[in-house]
């Protein structure tokens, strides 16, 4: 049976790709393969490109309230089609049915916020700045705007990016992640029965090629990228050498800090969750579970709140947790656990053998705990992606919040405890951008903002949710003179005035 190749979305159409470099998409769980992904060339980038260039010089023109009703019918559409969008999702990411949901009313929910343009792009004005003259600013959209987006959230993510910056009358080039680019394709397919105009949204696929000779383009005015802390990196140096404007959202390692104090059942039940759901491939996953004191002596316990936790593959009703993405993250993350056990860290639950009956061929790792982990040690300076959560054990707060800070990391933290000023300390001295007081994975409704700090975040507005309109737009601010009927008022003004 020949195996579907994933159509490129350009100028308002779905046509397949001519290059000849191609890579598998398969279930996480089984490595049935679903689809092949081409890796665009060159001139396919381009006709993207310019597509979106021409889109941009009508739809820019489009009234706000217009544009904003579009997305009004794209919301209803994707509410419509939720269900199998999470269920082309799990299938291709190897999430669980449920939390595949999660992932797309998440997206959802920035669609919603897209329809609040004609509030959010207001502008400023003030009346009488000097006699008779007024100022006011109006917010503009750039043009070609591009998203380069990672693999976990594969719906979520995409729509944090094209929605916001096309309601503001820009155009975009989506290239989402290699690895499940179903989903994004689903996305598009629902814009387009939406009726956007052709050329608004284009969808090229591939990997570092194609995003490197985005990231260049002459034409291409800003670009809003989220994945790993090294091509985070790459890709804000880049952007930024050929004068674009660059959001890079990065990786991450969440500590939560376990007061003696805290509720200790909800603390079991939360670090199990925002440790090993997803299979740890969330950016706000906790990795760094920080027991202060007395609270040491729930360690142990949490092995057996871990040990708990049911795999499966999105067809399982029960899971808790689906296999890693591809058999190279699962290689990687093996690989760190061994170095764990070498470095000297204590293993008290290991999922490097974890073999599912059900599913042999998948990328399962199990729940895997270690304790006694210090700074030095690789797990826990590198970021794992993986089920796999480090207990690090402090005598006070002081010492939680020096390991957090001292970290190149700023996504998420959380602390659970009963005490109030604990939590007031916490939340104004530790340096992170997401705070949880006992929630674990602390994450913005997109009326706020995402706002990674440190590594975690390059550039210098936090362009997801509220602030995305300030991101996607250019202020322009206009001062005029209005003329009085005395003539006199009207004799040149040669110095500043200072009065
Ligand atoms: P990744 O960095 O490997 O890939 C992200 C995107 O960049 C993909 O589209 C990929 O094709 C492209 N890419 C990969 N290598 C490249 C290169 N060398 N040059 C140019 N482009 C390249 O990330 P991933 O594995 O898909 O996603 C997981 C990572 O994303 C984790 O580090 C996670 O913490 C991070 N993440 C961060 C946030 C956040 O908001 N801070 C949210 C989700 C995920």
């Amino acid at each position: 049976m020949s195996v579907k190749s994933v159509p490129l979305f350009i100028d308002g159409k779905f046509s397949h790709s001519l290059s000849e470099e191609t890579r598998e998409v398969a279930d996480p769980s089984n490595q049935e393969i679903l689809a092949r992904v081409p890796f665009a060339k060159k001139e396919e980038v381009n006709q993207a490109v310019q597509s979106a260039s021409s889109a941009f010089l009508t739809w820019k023109e489009v009234p706000v309230p217009e544009r904003a009703r579009l997305f009004f019918e794209y919301q209803k559409n994707l509410k419509k089609e939720q269900d199998e969008i999470a269920k082309i999702l799990s299938q291709e990411n190897g999430k669980t049915f449920e939390d595949a949901k999660g992932d797309v009313w998440r997206g959802i929910e920035v669609v919603e916020q897209a329809c609040h343009a004609p509030a959010l792009m207001m502008g400023e004005t003030v009346e009488n700045v000097s006699r008779s003259i007024d100022t006011c600013s109006y917010l503009q959209p750039l043009g070609v705007c591009v998203g380069i987006t990672p693999f976990n959230f594969p719906a979520m993510i995409p729509l944090w990016m094209f929605p916001m910056a096309i309601v503001c009358g820009n155009t975009f080039v989506l290239k989402p992640s290699e690895q499940d680019p179903l989903t994004p394709h689903k996305l598009a397919e629902i814009f387009d029965k939406t009726g956007f105009p052709k050329g608004v949204l284009n969808i090229i696929h591939g990997g570092r090629e194609q995003v490197d000779y985005l990231i260049k383009h002459p034409d291409v005015k800003a670009v809003s990228f989220v994945g790993s802390a090294p091509v985070a990196q790459h890709v804000y140096r880049t952007g930024t050498q050929h004068l674009k404007r660059v959001q890079a959202f990065a990786g991450a390692k969440n500590h939560l800090i376990v007061m003696p104090d805290a509720d200790k059942e909800q603390v079991l039940q939360s670090l199990a969750g925002a440790s090993c759901g997803a299979a740890g491939q969330r950016c706000m996953a906790i990795s760094v579970a920080v027991f202060v004191g007395e609270a040491q002596n729930w360690i142990i316990s949490l092995k057996e709140a871990l040990k708990r936790l049911k795999l499966g593959s999105w067809k399982d009703k029960g899971a808790h947790y689906g296999p890693l993405i591809s058999r190279a993250a699962k290689k990687r993350v093996l690989s760190l656990i061994e170095k764990g056990k070498q470095e000297g860290a204590e293993i008290l639950l290991d999922g490097s053998d974890y073999r599912s009956e059900k599913w042999p061929k998948g990328n399962f790792v199990g729940p895997t705990l270690f304790d006694k982990v210090s700074s030095e040690m690789s797990i826990y300076k590198e970021e794992i992606f993986g089920p796999v959560l480090l207990c690090v054990r402090v005598q006070d707060l002081t010492e939680a919040l020096e390991l957090i800070n001292k970290n190149p990391y700023g996504n998420g933290t959380s602390i659970f405890t009963r005490s109030g000023s604990a939590a007031r300390r916490f939340r104004h001295e530790v340096e992170v951008g997401q705070v949880g007081i006992n929630i674990p994975i602390p994450v913005p409704l997109p009326f706020f903002s995402f706002t990674g700090w440190k590594h975690s975040f390059f550039g210098d507005q936090h362009a997801y949710g509220k602030q995305a309109i300030r991101f996607f737009t250019e202020t322009k601010t206009v001062i005029s003179r209005w003329f009085q009927e005395d003539p006199k008022s009207r004799k040149p003004n040669m110095t500043i005035s200072m009065k």
